[in-house]
């Protein structure tokens, strides 16, 4: 049997790339005897240096870290080989326990192994030793499952580019190591909490890892400079707060990691790993009604015409003003207030992704663009402290001017691989958080801003719902973009509707937002809101995102005919009216009064007074079914009204203002009996 420094070595306990690890003996003590190859101890270590390190590393006693026995030099054959002696420990590392549990730990194992470890960086911490190298191979758990960290202090040693490039060794394991280290800045004890970050984040996600390279050094450039996949793409189950505890943890730069253990301790002990399961995606649908509603998108220009409708007696569910007309028009605000109409804003924020943004008056003076004079990138939003920061400037700006509802920032997810899909769902969560440490602040509502075409997949449809869904919004609104009131695509239409329909099983309040007059389709079919222009903003498109704002409004004066189910241009509508054969088409509200000339008047108020009416019908409609009964004869008879304009050849009203009704006949009709 070999001996070294008269330790009598055993067998074979395990190897790394410094050398190997034995069971061994002396005088009857037995302990782990690291064997430490002479090439791999750093240039400038001899017995006496290396010696002063061990005695240091001695002085690390606690629970939870491995103890120091002794440590010297010695040959073994012809071979000068270090070791050191350690406290001999039965059971098996953090990595093979994990592994054997199935990658997967309960959260209170977590929570106990995860605090265990902090003790035994607090222990090593004090003695001014940085681990540098922690990762779950040299966290132990002993027979009992309490944590012993092992190899504390050793890197510090070892020459580093042995440790890494040394053939064979996986790349997995410079994923552990704190950027600062291999950029070779100072180092101190917050680059093991970037580990452990790391180590959380791999527990978490059953054995995930936040970075993927192909060779360590495009590994290292992405540790250095990207930030890592957020561990939720993982694990959809896990909480954001613990997510970003996480991803503190793992902060590029040391001063934005946390730097006291007992805080550290209690957040692990205090924050939920998992969302508690009621925020799961239920599977039946939840019976929820709320009173059908439809909100009016506003331009600058349309005060007036709410004043108008509300003097005459009518009634509004609420408005949605952009953001970006405050300060300006904030005597509008004032006199919302006074009225008595409620508000929210839309934030304008998915135009911050588009260079037009800059040509937007008012836009890039609001408080929360990130960065005035540069196109928004998802590569800006990737830290955890750039996106708290947006949406709470966000959510403030609401508060400051009396949102009856707060809307998280948001931004055109084309589609679910959109990079923006992971951030716009943190900034919901984050917007949420916020507001919920404010009192009194309103609930908060996700808006989802995407295209129709990939949603026509029903697979997808379901993937959006499961993303969506673990931010815990109190609403949903959604601008859908390739997509208006005239389509005629009926697959997209019933896409849209899904989606409508999917979402409610969330159980709370979802709205199609410009949609125009098929909005009272939605409505019909189950949706708890709509949103429409007044007679302007009835789509929501990325085109228009693509160029100055008011191009991409419509500011023709037009006129609604309830009974063609149609928005026309004024003169169009006055000729039409006119023709005595229409007189059944004429309006008799307080504002109309049956006239047809002069509407550009009042066609707003009009406009309000009939949609309000409509949605007044949808509400007094007791169940779904009488609903959208009323919906497809509302539709029935326009279209037949608009064949009659048609022939009557007083006004061009060709077949394509209308054929859009018979793809809205088709869609919204109850499956008729046999038929699936
Ligand atoms: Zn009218």
């Amino acid at each position: 049997m070999p001996t070294i420094g008269g330790y009598d070595i055993g067998r074979l306990l395990g190897h790394g790339a410094y050398g190997e690890t034995y069971e061994a003996t002396k005088s009857g003590e037995r302990v782990a005897l690291k064997l430490i190859r002479e090439e791999a101890i750093q240039q400038g270590y001899d017995v006496r240096r290396f010696q002063r390190e061990v005695r240091a590393l001695q002085k690390a006693v606690g629970r939870h870290v491995v103890r120091f026995i002794d440590s010297g030099v010695g040959l073994i054959g012809n071979e000068t080989r270090y070791f050191v002696a350690l406290e001999y420990l039965e059971g098996q590392d953090l990595s093979r326990a994990f592994h054997s549990a199935g990658n997967t730990f309960s959260e209170p194992d977590l929570k106990r192994i995860i605090t265990q470890i902090i003790a035994g960086l607090d222990t090593v911490h004090a003695q001014n030793i940085v681990h540098r190298d922690l990762k779950p191979a040299n966290v132990f758990l002993n027979q009992s499952g309490d944590v012993k960290l092992l190899d504390f202090g050793l890197v510090k040693m070892l020459d580093y580019t042995t440790l890494t490039t040394m053939p064979g060794q996986p790349i997995g394991t410079p994923l552990y190591i704190a950027p600062e280290i291999l950029r070779g800045d100072v180092v101190d004890y917050r680059a093991d909490f970037y580990s452990l970050g790391v180590m959380i984040y791999h527990l978490v996600t059953r054995g995930n890892y936040p970075f993927t390279a192909r060779t360590p050094l495009e590994l290292y450039a992405q540790v250095v400079n990207n930030p890592p996949t957020p561990p939720t793409r993982h694990n959809r189950l896990l909480s954001s707060e613990f997510e970003n505890l996480i991803l503190t943890l793992m902060a590029k730069q040391p001063y934005e990691r946390p730097s006291r253990h007992d805080e550290l301790g209690q957040g692990i002990q205090t924050t939920p790993i998992d969302v508690p399961p009621q925020a799961k995606v239920v599977t039946s649908p939840k019976k929820v009604s709320y009173q059908k509603k439809c909100f009016f998108h506003l331009l600058q220009t349309e005060k007036g015409d709410i004043e108008q409708f509300v003097n005459a007696g009518g009634r509004l569910d609420s408005v949605i003003y952009p953001a970006h007309f405050l300060p300006r028009y904030k005597k509008s605000l004032e006199e919302f207030r006074n009225l008595g109409v409620p508000y929210f804003f839309d934030p304008m924020t998915y135009r911050l992704a588009y260079s037009s943004f800059a040509q937007t008056q008012g836009l890039v003076k609001l408080p929360y663009v990130p960065n005035p004079k540069n196109v928004l990138a998802p590569a800006a939003l990737q830290s955890l402290q750039a996106q708290q920061t947006y949406a709470r400037a966000c959510i403030d700006w609401q508060l400051q001017w009396k949102c009856s509802i707060l809307v998280a920032p948001f931004h055109f997810c084309r589609d679910l691989s959109s990079p923006w899909t992971d951030i716009d769902i943190k900034l919901i969560e984050e917007s949420i958080a916020y507001a919920q440490s404010k009192t009194n602040a309103p609930s908060v509502y996700a808006w989802l801003c995407i295209n129709i075409e990939q949603y026509t997949i029903e697979s997808n449809r379901l993937a959006l719902l499961n993303r969506y869904s673990r931010a815990r919004a109190d609403g949903y609104f959604f601008y859908v973009d390739t997509f208006d009131e005239r389509t005629n695509n009926p697959l997209q239409l019933r896409a849209y509707l899904d989606i409508i329909q999917l979402f409610q099983k969330l159980g709370k309040p979802v709205f199609a937002c410009r949609v125009g007059t098929l909005g009272l389709g939605f409505l019909a079919a189950g949706a708890d809101g709509a949103s429409t222009g007044i007679a302007s903003l009835t789509t929501f498109s990325e085109s228009t995102l693509l160029v100055n704002r008011s191009s991409g409004y419509d500011m023709t004066k037009k006129y609604y005919i309830p009974g063609l189910m149609l928005t026309l241009p004024v003169p169009m509508a006055q000729d039409i009216l006119s023709d005595n054969r229409n007189s059944s088409l004429r309006c008799n509200c307080p504002h109309c009064g049956g006239a047809s000339r002069g509407l550009d008047k009042f066609a707003k108020a009009h406009f309000l007074y009939a949609r309000t009416q409509e949605i007044a019908m949808l509400n007094s409609l007791g169940d779904s079914s009488q609903r959208l009964d009323w919906f497809i004869k509302r539709v029935r008879d326009a279209f037949q009204n608009c064949e009659n304009v048609r022939k009557q050849q007083v006004v061009a009203l060709t077949p394509g203002y209308y054929s859009h009704m018979r793809v809205w006949q088709q869609v919204f009709s109850p499956p008729t009996g046999g038929s699936p």
